[in-house]
C-alpha cells in the first residue's frame, strides 16, 4: 500500500495487560499500520514491565504525555493480593489510571458510542451524554469518627496564622458518626477548566450541579468557583462556539437528564459521577462501549477504553479458545487520539483517517457484523457473531470498501 498517512509528532504509546494487550496489536497490524506511517514512543504499562522498572514507566510515560500532549492507554491491571501471586510482583503497584491522573491533574470524561441497533434503555437518548468527574477528594478523601455516645463533635481549622474557627457539628446525646471532607480551590477550579476547555472542543453544552441550597459554603464553592472562571475566561468563546454553561441543582439535573435528547457533557462532583457514570453507561448499553479521556488543565490528553483488561477472555485466549471480545473502545482510544493529534498538528489527513475509521467500525456492526456481548443486546436481526480477529477483519474490509 502506498501514500500513507505522515504524522509530524509522535503519540505516547500506553501498552498494557490481558486481553486488551491482545486487541491492541491486532488493531495496530491491521488498522492503522497499513494506513499510516504511525510514529509513536512506546511504554510498556504491562504489569511485569512495571514490576521490572519498580513503576517507573508509569510515570515516565505521564511526563512524555506532559511532553507531547496526547497519549493513548490500553487497560492495564490494577494489583491485588491475587496478582501479587500471579506475576510475583515485588510491591502491589499503584493504579496506573490513578499515578497518570495525579501527574496531569486531569478529569476523565467519559463517552458511549451510539450505534444503530443497540438502543439505550432511555428512549429521548438520541445523542451520547458525557460525563465528566471530578476525582479529587470529598468523600473519597474523608475522615470518620465512629462517636462512642454522648459528647460534642467540632469542626475545626487552624490557620498558620494562628487563627482558629470552630464550629459545633453535634452535641450527641448517644452513640453516632461523624465525618470531615475536603476540597481545594486548586482542584476545583482544574477541574472546572478541563470541562470548559473540552466543551469547547466538543462545541457541547457544559451542565454542571451541585447541592448549593443545602451546603451554603461547601457545594456553594463549587458553583461560585465554576462561575467566575466561566466569567472570566470562557464566555465569550462559549458564545462564539454557540454553546452554554447551565449550572443547576443536583436533583434538577437528574430530572432533566432523564427527559433530554443527550447530546451534551455533564460535569459531576466526585460523588455524583461515582454513581450516575454508571447509570449513564449501563443504560446506553454496554462498557465495551465507551471512552474514556483524561483532559488536563494544561490541554493534555490521554485516550482509553473505560472498560478493563477483560482477564476472562484472556484466560481463554491462553487456553486456546475462541474469543469474542469487543474492541471498539479501544479503537476509539485510538481515533481519538490520532485525531487530536491531528489538530494540534495541523494534519487534517490524520483527523480525517480517524473520522473514516469510526465511521467503518459503527458501520460494520450496523451491518449486522458484531462481538458477541453486543450481539446479546442488538435489537438488529440476522447478526453474524465473529471472534475478536474477524471482527477486526471485517472493521479493515469496510474501511477499504
Ligand atoms: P473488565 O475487564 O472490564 O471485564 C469485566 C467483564 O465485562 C468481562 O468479563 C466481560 O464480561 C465484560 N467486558 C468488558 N469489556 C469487554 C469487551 N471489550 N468485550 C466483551 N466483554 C467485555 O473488568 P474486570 O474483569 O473486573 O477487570 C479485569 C482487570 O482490568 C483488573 O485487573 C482490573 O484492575 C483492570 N481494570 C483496568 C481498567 C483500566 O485500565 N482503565 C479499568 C477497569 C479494570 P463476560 O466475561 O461476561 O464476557
Ligand atoms: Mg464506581
Amino acid at each position: 500500500m502506498g501514500n500513507k498517512i505522515v504524522m509530524k509528532t509522535p503519540l505516547v504509546e500506553m501498552d498494557g495487560d490481558e486481553m486488551t494487550r491482545i486487541l491492541w496489536s491486532m488493531i495496530k497490524e491491521e488498522l492503522l499500520v497499513p494506513f499510516i506511517d504511525l510514529k509513536t514512543e512506546y511504554y510498556d504499562l504491562g504489569l511485569k514491565h512495571r514490576n521490572e522498572t519498580n513503576d517507573q514507566v508509569t510515570i515516565d510515560s505521564a511526563e512524555a504525555t506532559k511532553k507531547y500532549g496526547v497519549a493513548v492507554k490500553c487497560a492495564t491491571i490494577t494489583p491485588n493480593a491475587a496478582r501479587m501471586k500471579e506475576y510475583d510482583l515485588k510491591e502491589m503497584w499503584k493504579s496506573p489510571n490513578g499515578t497518570i491522573r495525579a501527574a496531569l491533574d486531569g478529569t476523565v470524561f467519559r463517552t458511549p458510542i451510539v450505534v444503530k441497533g443497540i438502543e439505550p434503555c432511555v428512549r429521548n437518548w438520541e445523542k451520547p451524554i458525557t460525563l465528566a468527574r471530578h476525582a479529587y477528594g470529598d468523600v473519597y478523601k474523608n475522615v470518620e469518627i465512629k462517636v462512642p455516645g454522648a459528647g460534642k463533635g467540632y469542626l475545626v481549622f487552624e490557620g498558620e496564622d494562628g487563627t482558629v474557627q470552630k464550629e459545633l457539628i453535634q452535641d450527641f446525646k448517644g452513640a453516632g458518626i461523624l465525618q470531615g471532607i475536603h476540597n481545594t480551590d486548586k482542584s476545583i477550579t482544574s477541574f472546572a477548566r478541563s470541562c470548559f476547555n473540552y466543551a469547547l472542543d466538543l462545541k457541547q453544552d457544559l451542565w454542571f450541579a451541585t447541592k448549593d441550597t443545602i451546603s451554603k459554603k461547601y457545594d456553594h464553592n463549587f458553583k461560585d468557583i465554576f462561575q467566575e472562571i466561566f466569567d472570566a475566561e470562557y464566555k465569550t468563546k462559549f458564545e462564539e462556539a454557540g454553546i452554554t454553561y447551565f449550572y443547576t441543582l443536583i436533583d434538577d439535573a437528574v430530572a432533566r437528564v432523564m427527559k433530554a435528547k443527550g447530546g451534551f457533557i455533564w460535569a459531576c462532583k466526585n460523588y455524583d459521577g461515582d454513581v450516575m457514570s454508571d447509570m449513564v453507561s449501563s443504560a446506553f448499553g454496554s462498557l465495551a462501549m465507551m471512552t474514556s479521556v483524561l483532559v488536563s488543565p494544561a490541554g493534555v490528553y490521554e485516550y482509553e477504553a473505560a472498560h478493563g483488561t477483560v482477564q476472562r477472555h484472556y484466560y481463554k485466549h491462553l487456553a486456546g479458545e475462541e474469543t469474542s471480545t469487543n474492541s471498539v473502545a479501544t479503537i476509539f482510544a485510538w481515533t481519538g487520539a490520532l485525531r487530536k493529534r491531528g489538530e494540534l498538528d495541523g494534519t487534517p489527513e490524520l483527523c480525517d483517517f480517524a473520522d473514516r475509521l469510526e465511521k467503518a467500525t459503527i458501520a460494520t456492526i450496523e451491518s449486522g457484523r458484531m462481538t458477541k456481548d453486543l450481539a446479546l443486546i442488538t435489537s438488529l436481526k440476522d447478526v453474524k457473531v465473529l471472534n475478536s480477529q474477524d471482527f477486526i477483519k471485517e472493521i479493515r474490509k469496510t474501511l477499504e470498501a
